[in-house]
């Protein structure tokens, strides 16, 4: 058994509307069932979510230029080291792939030995 909020008069627990004075009772209880039911699910919590993970999702593709960037300077630097000529095309990649005034520097070094 429950009792009316308005008037505190006794009724079915299945009553929606009170038998003596009729206000509804369930107006209550919904409201705090949708209140549960958006629980962190409104629009903003919804758009936040989407941007955290379209920034872990664009910060992860940032690590992936360490893919080719490490392999094109560890081969520049090796061979350097030896006095090997560094290839046109490897200078070029650095230039565009790794650092631009790096590549630049490299190109310049051309025509010495
Ligand atoms: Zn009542």
């Amino acid at each position: 058994m429950k009792f009316c909020s308005k008037c505190g008069k006794e009724m079915v627990d299945e009553a929606v509307v009170c038998p003596s004075c009729g206000c509804s009772v369930e107006n209550e209880k919904t409201a705090t069932n949708e209140n549960a039911a958006n629980g962190g699910n409104d629009g903003l919590a919804v758009a936040a979510k989407v941007f955290l993970i379209l920034g872990c999702v664009a910060q992860g593709w940032l690590l992936l230029p360490l893919a080719w960037c490490l392999p094109i300077t560890i081969s520049i630097c090796n061979k350097m080291k030896y006095n090997q000529p560094v290839g046109t095309g490897l200078k070029v990649c650095a230039l565009l792939f790794v650092n631009l005034i790096g590549g630049i520097l490299l190109l310049c070094r051309s025509d010495e030995k």
